[in-house]
């Protein structure tokens, strides 16, 4: 009865505590937390003066300054998957991520802040998990413009600070929660301008589009038609772009007709750390 008793009450106390420290990492107390600490406020207005005078540029998911593919002639492969966030977004595909464990493939999980919120517990394990490779899906899931532009009817970060915070806050949220800084950034929807890459690359961050469209977002998408755009728009390097935040999605089953058949093809995956990216194209 004792040992019982000692275990459960250790047990409610450690969970209480995990409960109250994973509070601290919310964004809203977290950005709270970054304004108040003199590096993150010195080093966000050093980069503001940098690029006080910075255009846009261009704006979309392949501009100067974004990553799409792998450097690779070999069959080799990233699958990456989003976790956005927000009101219809905030779920965890279980059959998924345990599909990728059961067949050992490598994928790099692109995370924002927001969806991190609703599921702390859950990122905890993934980033625990060799087979997965955490990288920054944005603070706020916000596409990233240094103007506001606006994509799929998501309104963007709106100036050069605000993109600071997209990017960097998460940065440091998840590296605080996982003993690693992301060496990738993905901006929401994938779109950003070309003033964002060159902030991302002034704090570091390689950011990193795709070059294979899966089209799980896409409402009502049925599997066979998710399966028919990945085969046949495969190829070497190629930079899959699919989300394991909305399992009711047909991505878990499409995936399960894509992965051998792609192993029948001689394919192998990566994730995005262990490969050098080919620079982008537009800049070529
Ligand atoms: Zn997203």
């Amino acid at each position: 009865m004792k040992p019982c008793l000692i275990f459960c009450t250790l047990l409610y106390f450690s969970s209480f505590y995990s409960f109250a420290q994973d509070k601290e990492f919310r964004n809203d107390k977290f950005i709270r937390h970054l304004y108040h600490d003199s590096s993150y406020v010195n080093h966000k207005t050093k980069l503001i003066k940098l690029f006080a005078h910075s255009k846009p540029g261009q704006w979309g998911e392949f501009v100067k300054g974004v990553d799409e593919e792998l450097a690779t002639q070999r069959k080799i492969i990233a699958l990456t998957f989003d976790a956005c966030g927000g009101k219809h977004g905030s779920k965890y595909d279980r059959e998924l991520i345990e599909f990728l464990r059961a067949e050992k493939i490598a994928a790099t999980l692109f995370v924002a802040g927001i969806w991190i919120d609703k599921n702390t517990e859950t990122f905890r394990m993934l980033s625990r998990d060799t087979l997965f490779e955490i990288e920054n899906h944005g603070f706020n899931h916000k596409p990233c413009a240094v103007d506001g532009e606006s994509e799929y009817g998501i309104r963007g970060t709106h100036n050069v600070p605000d993109a600071y915070d997209e990017i960097e806050a998460n940065e440091l949220k998840i590296q605080k929660l996982t003993g690693r800084r992301p060496l990738f950034y993905r901006s929401a929807t994938a779109y950003t301008d070309e003033a964002c890459a060159k902030i991302a690359r002034q704090l570091g961050v390689t950011v990193v589009s795709f070059d294979l469209l899966s089209g799980d977002a896409i409402p009502h998408n049925p599997v066979d038609t998710i399966v028919h755009n990945v085969l046949k728009n495969m190829k070497p390097g190629a930079i899959v772009i699919m989300h394991f935040n909305r399992p009711e999605w047909n991505t878990y089953e499409a995936l399960k007709k894509i992965v051998p058949q792609l192993r029948k093809l001689g394919y192998s995956f990566t994730r995005l750390q262990d490969y050098p990216l080919k620079e982008d194209k537009a800049s070529e």
